[in-house]
């Protein structure tokens, strides 16, 4: 055995600079593990804690500078060009894999994979044209969903159907742009699984998340201890994450219909609803997707006490409030308010549920919303 090595001397390039690799560099610093990220823009709010090259995700030189000076790279969110992700693949280990970025950004292949590996999902149409749309409606029925195949998230790019009406220009609305169809699910709730896959192929989860929106975007996620569908949606994830040979951290999210789960979609990297994993869990979604990728052992996903995460988003809170609430943290985004924009989050954590429910209703008072939960 050799005594006084250094075990890890890494960089890791993430392409994305956004509050995702902010923490992620926050994650790698204590292992030393020191991160460079690539984004085009100068107020990208991970350059407080990593190198930042800016420019754009396609400019070859910048893409070619960033393999340069790391030893394994990175993704911060599913839509890295295709020849940015290839440049890096060919000179680094780059995770997660080329396949599992494709496979997620577009939503009818990603439904195919679901479909081809036996997950549960609400009935689905490819849409080209306003004419597929109608023919999609008559078979699925209403209500339903219809979403543009890229680059829609936070409740962007889909528009329910309730009525016939509803349906009229509906495609184009949408920019005329490839779709899906999806039949509307009465859920009882949304859930997220949040797994890390070694290089190894190693696998671990955090205990099954429920999450509630407002207005399309993520608004509060609280982990379940001994959730009564923990095992089901271990099973479906493990089976996406082995099928795309997956390196990282992956989030699945379900609509739950009673002892079901459906799938809705997956993001094939750190998710908004696995935040409270940094102070809630032995070890964060962001350390151990660092781990990952860099090749070290993961870490306990256990949760540690109650726990659940509160968005941020469109201005900013009474932190000093917040601070003076025992068992609260407040994570910063260095991100300017504007009306939707997720600017941090706060993670409420107790030792008992009342005192959970009771730490939460005086945080939301310094966030400056009602939420009824
Ligand atoms: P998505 O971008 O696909 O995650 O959709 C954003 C949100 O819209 C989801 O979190 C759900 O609240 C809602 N939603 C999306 N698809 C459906 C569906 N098929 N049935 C019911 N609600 C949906």
């Amino acid at each position: 055995m050799t005594v006084g090595t250094k075990p890890v001397d890494m960089t890791l390039g993430i392409v994305g600079g956004g509050q995702l690799g902010r923490m992620m560099a926050l994650a790698g610093a204590p292992l030393g593990v020191h991160c460079v990220v690539l984004d085009p823009s100068a107020e990208a709010c991970a350059r407080h804690v990593a190198r930042h090259i800016q420019a754009p995700f396609d400019d070859v030189d910048a893409v070619q500078s960033l393999a340069d000076q790391v030893s394994v790279a990175t993704f911060e969110f599913e839509n890295v060009p295709a020849e940015s992700l290839a440049r890096l693949a060919d000179h680094l280990p780059a995770f997660p894999p080329a396949q599992a970025l494709a496979i997620s950004s577009d939503r009818w292949y990603e439904k195919s994979l679901f479909h081809e590996l036996g997950i549960d999902l609400p009935p689905v149409a490819v849409v080209d044209s306003q004419a597929d749309l109608d023919q999609a409606v008559s078979e699925l029925g209403l209500p339903a969903v219809v979403k543009t195949r890229t680059l829609g998230y936070d409740g962007k790019g889909q528009k329910v159907m309730r009525t016939a009406a509803d349906a009229v220009g509906a495609w184009e609305a949408l920019g005329g742009v490839p779709c899906v169809l999806e039949g509307f699910v009465e859920f009882d709730s949304e859930v997220s699984c949040i797994g890390a896959r070694g290089r190894d192929g190693e696998l671990a989860f955090y205990d099954l998340i429920e999450n509630q929106h407002r207005d399309g975007i993520l608004d509060r996620s609280k982990p379940v201890r001994a959730h009564p569908l923990q095992a089901m949606a271990e099973d479906f994830t493990g089976r996406v994450m082995r099928e795309l040979d997956y390196v990282g951290v992956m989030a699945f999210e379900f609509f739950r219909v009673g002892d079901r789960l459906m799938a809705n979609e997956i993001a094939p990297r750190v998710h908004n609803s696995g935040h409270w994993t940094i102070e809630g869990a032995r070890t964060s979604q962001f350390e151990n997707h660092v781990r990952a990728v860099c090749g070290l052992p993961l870490g306990s996903t256990e949760t540690r006490e109650q726990v659940v995460m509160l968005n941020v988003y469109g201005r900013h809170p009474d932190v000093r409030g917040l601070l003076a609430i025992p068992g609260v943290s407040w994570h910063d985004y260095a991100k300017s308010a504007r009306p939707g924009r997720k600017i941090g989050h706060v993670t409420v954590q107790a030792e008992t549920g009342a005192q959970l429910a009771e730490r939460e209703a005086a945080a939301a008072r310094c966030l400056g919303n009602e939420r009824g939960y």
